[in-house]
């Protein structure tokens, strides 16, 4: 299936590894642009290796609100102009009630929350003005169901989530689509520092496979496609059934 973004152009933050990594892949498979960013110039270059094409790498921490939307100018103005952007960034350390501080809540909204409202607030108003701009939010499946060891991180993500969902309804009739990615266990560095092997990550999912990074990219790229434009607002979660709600 062609997703009809052949010359597009798109920014993925963190596309250096994991789960932007697989979305990287899958949009210039698709004939997209891509810039990435991360902050080890050696793994970017593996990344790039990995993307193959004409891949735009940009050294960037994302754990301050500022260095989100330097990122995306950085991407815009080696792209020319940015029609898609894939937020993402490193995930906060586990935590529980009992033994998460409260500057824990202040990194991780920094990081997981303000640099991603920061990276749509520079991205969106030209995408407005073309008439044409897709946004995924690489988020988490903490989102539908919080989870309990990674307190900073759900509360951050839902915050996050409300922002996505109102800005949604504010752009759509500009021909830009807001959705989030939101992932269950995929085996990525982050999950290998958490969890202690992958059988024992794959016992927890009901499908009893660990995602595939390539396969939850080929899904973000779906809701960056032409044929998503009806998509927006939403979440779709790629889970192997980890989310037991109903709700969306
Ligand atoms: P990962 O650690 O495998 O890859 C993240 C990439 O981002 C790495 O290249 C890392 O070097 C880079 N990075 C980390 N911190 C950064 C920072 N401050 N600035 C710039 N780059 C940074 O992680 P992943 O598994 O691909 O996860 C991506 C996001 O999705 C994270 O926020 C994670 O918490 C979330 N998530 C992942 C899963 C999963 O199953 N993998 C599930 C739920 C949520």
């Amino acid at each position: 299936m062609d997703l009809g973004i052949s010359g597009r152009t798109a920014a993925v933050a963190a596309g250096s590894a994991g789960l932007g990594l697989g979305a990287a892949k899958a949009l210039t498979a698709e004939g997209v642009r891509v810039a990435i960013c991360g902050r080890d110039a050696a793994k970017l270059s593996e990344a790039a290796t990995a993307i193959g094409g004409d891949v735009i790498t940009l050294e960037a921490d994302l754990s301050t609100p500022s260095s989100g939307r330097e990122f995306v100018e950085q991407a815009t103005a080696e792209l020319g102009q940015l029609d898609i952007l894939v937020t993402n960034a490193g995930g906060p350390p586990p935590g529980t009630f009992e033994n998460t501080d409260l500057d824990s809540y202040q990194t991780a909204f920094d990081m997981n929350c303000r640099a991603m409202i920061e990276m749509c607030r520079s991205a969106i108003p030209a995408m407005r003005d073309r008439g044409w701009g897709r946004v995924c939010a690489i988020t988490s499946v903490g989102v539908k169901q919080p989870i309990e060891y990674l307190m900073a991180s759900s509360v951050a993500r839902a915050g996050l989530t409300s922002f996505l969902k109102i800005t949604a309804r504010e752009v759509a009739a500009d021909g830009v689509t807001i959705n989030s990615a939101q992932p269950g266990t995929h085996w990525t560095d982050r999950v290998a520092k958490i969890v202690p092997d992958r059988e024992t990550a794959a016992s927890t999912v009901p499908a009893r496979i660990t995602g595939d990074p390539d396969d939850f990219g080929a899904a973000v790229a779906f809701l960056c496609s032409e044929q998503a434009k009806f998509i927006t607002g939403t979440g779709l979660l790629i889970d192997g059934g980890q989310a037991s709600g109903l709700l969306d």
